[in-house]
């Protein structure tokens, strides 16, 4: 029972009385309604995968959205989560990014949430977590569609003159967001040549989540799971890797994490579930990229595909 907190209680007796359990009234309704929905908004990498939207990855909480990247697809994902059912990510309530680093795949769907939600309506800025370089492209972004909205805001549409702003926080490791939904922990990896990049952990009423973003094999993702309730996290083909140029396999390896590497980090993170996520097959599989994982991880495992939900 986790149910033993402060605020009201009620005592209910079993039988004769000879067994009592204690339950927060309040805590009860905060477990009844507190969902965590985890949904894959987009999967791919910088190729033009028609399965596989840009990466993008939505923690959803009691109806609350919390974005994780926003590669290219990322409101028309949202909008076909809501359609299979995920409230939370009705476009309109789009108002919370984190961005793990400044690579083109997972922020070329930035001019896409901050304008298609406002189109649609959303009145709060949005407000986006990020290294830094991130207050520049926003500042750029909304510089580059200052016609658009001169025209929206004073050409006549009937749209508010508030929901197209954005507030940038450039951030550090540590605790960056708190609300009433969700704890979020930035801590820096490792993705090759940029000079900042960050995984997050979420901690939700019910579940704690981990993301790796870009990165090669690092020792925050394993401190930050550590036994969480789902982590995920890139990944690129073993065998795929060994029939690319030499030139890319220098890059790859310096960039992002091998199956065989995950398999070890998984190892140590122990997460309840591995979810395979901004894949780079070559070739190979998904199933096979998942047996590559399997020869060395015991753990439950599954490949991402978008507008998984878990
Ligand atoms: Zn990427
Ligand atoms: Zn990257």
């Amino acid at each position: 029972m986790r149910l033993f907190l402060s605020g009201f209680c009620l005592i209910a007796m079993f039988g004769a009385g000879n067994s009592s359990l204690t339950y927060d009234l309040r805590d009860l309704q905060t477990l009844k309604e507190s969902k965590t929905q985890v949904v894959l908004l987009g999967t791919g990498t910088p190729n033009a995968d028609p399965e596989r939207s840009g990466p993008s990855v939505a923690v959803v909480v009691n109806d609350t959205p919390y974005i994780i990247d926003f590669g290219p697809g990322i409101v028309r994902r949202a909008a076909a989560a809501f359609q299979k059912g995920v409230k939370g990510l009705k476009v309109d309530k789009l108002k919370t990014a984190f961005v793990t680093h400044l690579h083109s795949d997972h922020t070329t769907g930035y001019a896409d949430l901050i304008f298609t939600p406002w189109t649609l309506e959303r009145k709060e800025p949005l407000q986006v977590f990020g290294p830094k370089g991130i207050k520049g492209m926003t500042e750029h972004l909304l510089k580059a569609y200052s016609q658009d909205i001169d025209i929206r805001v004073n050409g006549g549409e009937p749209s508010n003159h508030t929901g197209y702003k954005v507030i940038a926080h450039e951030i550090k490791a540590g605790v960056i967001y708190k609300d009433e939904n969700v704890t979020v922990k930035a801590f820096p990896v490792k993705h090759g040549t940029w000079q900042q990049a960050f995984g997050y952990r979420f901690e939700t009423p019910d579940k704690t989540i981990v993301i790796s973003g870009d990165c090669v094999p690092s020792e925050g993702v394993v401190e930050n799971c550590n036994g969480c309730d789902v982590l995920i996290h890139e990944v690129y083909s073993t065998t795929g890797f060994a029939k690319r140029p030499p030139e890319w396999q220098k890059y790859h390896s310096s960039f992002h994490t091998s199956s065989r590497e995950l398999a070890e980090i998984a190892s140590k993170a122990k997460p309840k579930l591995l979810v395979l996520y901004h894949q780079l097959f070559w070739g190979t599989s998904e199933e096979d990229l998942v047996k590559e994982i399997q020869q060395n991880y015991k753990g439950k495992v599954v490949s991402g595909r978008d507008l998984d939900i878990y």
